[in-house]
């Protein structure tokens, strides 16, 4: 289980959920148009959650089902190629 980036933060990308997580999960690279989040490397902290301005992250059981596909895009992104931080 992991914490999910969904659709809200499509362009948006203050990037204010890298600064509480605890383990640098969340990735991104210049031309990203959101974040992401490893679910390989989260521990299920919820610290990001409430600090989203945009409400866009959720655990992965209570993604929104307009947004389910989201549950794949966090898990598929390239983290390979990719750095933990707010890189946009
Ligand atoms: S739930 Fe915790 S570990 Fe997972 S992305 Fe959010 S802050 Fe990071
Ligand atoms: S805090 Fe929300 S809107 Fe900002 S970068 Fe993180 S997920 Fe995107």
């Amino acid at each position: 289980m992991a914490y999910v980036i969904g659709k809200a933060c499509v362009d948006v990308m203050d990037g204010a959920c890298v600064d509480v997580c605890p383990v640098d999960c969340i990735y991104s690279k210049p031309g990203d148009n959101q974040l992401f989040i490893n679910p390989e490397e989260c521990i299920d902290c919820a610290a990001c959650e409430p600090v989203c301005p945009e409400n866009a992250i959720f655990e992965e059981d209570d993604v929104p089902d307009d947004q389910k596909e989201f549950v794949k895009i966090n898990e598929e992104y390239d983290y390979d190629d990719s750095e933990p931080g707010h890189n946009v």
